[in-house]
């Protein structure tokens, strides 16, 4: 068993600069942790290292991880979060909404994870967090590229499980409901309000919200815990 680690981890968060990503950086930096995000925008939070990167290139997102390591050492948290929603009904889907969202979403995460565990082999530790969705395990409609991207997270999740639990890997899917972001922002008054009747909890939730469970999943007090999607969507998903 790999011992614990003390002192500051060195994290690496795609999309970090706004949104959930940001939220989750934020609350990495606020423990202590070393913290990279990548963007291609820019806009890093204060006290972390920025990397521009784009997730559907390989070759990016490795120069990214080494520039991480460069600065923080081997990084031994990474959070797959970067993502993207082309929503269209299915008919009228097009062959550029449904790669572009598979692309970001599903391949982009590959590329990151694969680059990760390489390190996280080594070090024989690390904690693997993949930002999924409700509407991967639900559905939606007008949402058939994303919730079929979001749902191969959770596929993707318990097969890394599998097969670097034994090297003292942990990887777990977080699976948020509707969130106060910029891409929720593109609802209508009437979707939001509409989706707000399906919430038990009645509201949406914070990005911090989200980044809770996230740095739950990546600390100590999860040591055991691995292949689990951990809802936190206001009970919108309950059962799935
Ligand atoms: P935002 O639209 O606010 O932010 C998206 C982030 O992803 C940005 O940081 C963006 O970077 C980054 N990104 C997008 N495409 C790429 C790419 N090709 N390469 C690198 N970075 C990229 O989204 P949210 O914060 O709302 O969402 C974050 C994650 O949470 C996504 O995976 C989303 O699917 C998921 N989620 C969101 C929910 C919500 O209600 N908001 C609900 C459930 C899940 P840049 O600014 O540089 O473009």
């Amino acid at each position: 068993m790999s011992e614990p680690t003390t002192g500051p981890r060195s994290v690496l968060v795609t999309g970090g600069n706004r949104g959930i990503g940001r939220a989750i950086a934020e609350a990495f930096l606020a423990q202590g942790d070393l913290v990279a995000v990548t963007t291609r925008s820019g806009g890093a939070p204060d006290g972390a290292l920025e990397l521009k990167a784009d997730v559907t290139d390989a070759s990016s997102i490795d120069g990214a991880f080494a520039d991480a390591e460069a600065a923080h050492g081997p990084v031994e948290i990474v959070v797959a979060n970067a993502g993207i929603t082309r929503d269209t009904l299915l008919l009228r889907m097009s062959e550029d909404d449904w790669a572009d969202v598979l692309d970001t979403n599903l391949t982009g995460s590959f590329h990151v994870v694969r680059r990760a565990a390489k390190g996280m082999l080594r070090l024989r530790r690390g904690r693997i967090v993949l930002v999924s969705s409700v509407v991967g395990l639900l559905g939606s409609p007008g949402q058939v590229n994303y919730a079929a991207s979001k749902a191969g997270l959770v596929g993707m999740a318990r097969s890394l499980a599998r097969e670097l639990g034994p090297r003292g890997i942990t990887a777990n899917v977080v699976a948020p409901g509707y969130v106060d972001t910029d891409m929720t922002a593109a609802l209508s008054d009437e979707q939001k309000a509409a989706i707000r009747d399906r919430v038990p909890l009645g509201r949406y939730a914070s990005p911090a919200e989200v980044a809770d469970a996230v740095t739950w999943l990546a600390s100590e007090r999860a040591a055991y815990v691995t292949g689990a999607v951990i809802p936190v969507d206001g009970g919108l998903g309950m059962g799935h």
